[in-house]
């Protein structure tokens, strides 16, 4: 064993020997110079020892000096700035989930008695917490569509304190007009939020449309293999990144550092994962619009959506990989078309290098009446695909025969 202790603290080499049961606690540490390792070293500590009273008392008001990983932890801290870079921004804050990100942000800019604006069609965990903090906190809630910035001007109100907006909306696949909306917004001196997951900084970087805080639920496209969950939270400006830091850091939702590392691996190959899924999305959409057993395709680079128009502005390097469509035969088609195929998976989630499918009439909205659907946009047959990487001819061949046995039932 060796007696070498030099490696504890390398300003003050302790002279005496250390027994066992303090060696074992104290292992060298190897120290890295004149060489980078090439992947990010996974900082899985949460606290950090300092050499000296002053350089510890320093860290409490330095951002980049680190203390303790609920403050500030280094692997997290490159995903951070990793994400920063990709959306245009000046610093970001990584969350536990999506979840995390979003309420770290409206909890950090809303009081009670401020008002919200919110476009109608959102993801179901954002729709809910804001109903919550609508019953709960005297928060009050005002839903529009997204794409009308009058309808946003007459919505606003001397005590609005945010604008909440997702680029591309879950199942519809709606496309928000981000510069007209933001601007109505901004003109009112109301912060803007963009829930980018759909479309990841790819395919839109809202901050380029004057947004104040782009929200990720890193756990989709960012990360990518369904191994981890994560947030982020882009902001425009130090002031607002400043001002949620605060309320983030005594909230305490932050990202451990595997998962920091996990995210970190996946966006490593956003790129091509994203240009490969919005080709294969669109190749698919075309395809299904073409086959008797569908009755509508949706996906925002395919002619005759909605928002194809504001799609090609906004979007101009792919719609994304999720397309939604409706079977003909109804709900007992939709059902059976997710139960039919043997190379998507039937999960909820999306974003992921395997195509998965949900059918939310039989299981995520099974609870909402036809009326309640329909509001929703959603339909009793409406499929929702997220594509993966896969080969796009084995991914069509296993739509096709579980087409033919919705088309069965219906
Ligand atoms: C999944 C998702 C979220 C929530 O993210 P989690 O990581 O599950 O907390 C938020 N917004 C959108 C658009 C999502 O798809």
């Amino acid at each position: 064993m060796s007696d070498d202790t030099s490696a504890l603290r390398p300003a003050t080499p302790p002279t005496t020997a250390l027994r066992p049961e303090t060696l074992a606690v104290h292992p060298p540490q190897v120290r890295i110079t004149g060489s980078t390792p090439l992947g990010v070293p996974l900082h899985q500590g949460h606290v950090f020892a300092f050499d000296s009273a002053d350089a510890m008392a320093d860290a409490f008001h330095s951002p980049d000096t680190f203390l303790y990983s609920r403050l500030g932890n280094p692997t997290v801290r490159a995903l951070e700035d990793a994400v920063t870079r990709l959306e245009g921004g000046t610093a970001a804050l990584s969350f536990a989930s999506g979840m995390g990100a979003i309420n770290g942000v409206l909890l950090g800019l809303l009081s009670s008695g401020s008002h919200v604006v919110a476009q109608r069609c959102l993801y179901g965990g954002t729709y809910a917490v804001l109903t919550d903090l609508a019953e709960r906190w005297g928060v009050e809630v005002t839903h529009v569509s997204g794409t009308d910035p009058e309808e946003l001007r007459r919505a606003l109100r001397p005590e609005t304190r945010l604008l909440h907006l997702e680029t591309i909306a879950n199942p519809t696949t709606r496309v928000a007009d981000l510069p007209a909306m933001i601007a109505v917004a901004a003109e009112a001196g109301v912060p803007s939020v963009v829930d980018n997951t759909f479309a990841s900084p790819l395919l839109c970087r809202p901050i380029e449309f004057g947004a104040d805080v782009v929200v990720h639920s890193a756990t989709k496209y960012l990360a990518g293999h369904a191994d981890v969950l994560g947030g982020i939270a882009v902001f425009k400006d130090a002031e607002l990144y400043a001002r949620i830091r605060h309320y983030a850091v005594e909230q305490g939702a932050i990202t451990d550092p595997f998962a920091a590392w996990l995210t970190l691996r996946g966006l490593q190959t956003l790129p091509l994962r994203i240009e490969r899924q919005s080709a294969s999305a669109l190749d698919l959409a075309g395809r299904l619009a073409a086959h008797p057993a569908v009755a509508a395709v949706r996906h925002p680079a395919l002619a005759g959506h909605p928002d194809h128009a504001v799609a090609e502005r906004l979007l101009p390097r792919g719609g994304g990989g999720v397309v939604s469509f409706d079977l003909a035969g109804g709900r007992e088609a939709g059902r059976t078309f997710i139960e039919a195929v043997r190379v998507a998976s039937l999960t909820a989630s999306l974003g992921d290098v395997k195509t998965l499918v949900m059918h939310p009439a039989s299981t995520s909205h099974r609870q909402l009446d036809a009326a309640a659907l329909d509001a929703a946009g959603i339909g009793p047959g409406t499929v929702r695909m997220s594509t993966g990487i896969e080969h796009v001819e084995d991914l069509w061949a296993d739509l096709e025969q579980a087409l033919e046995q919705a088309a069965k039932v219906s």
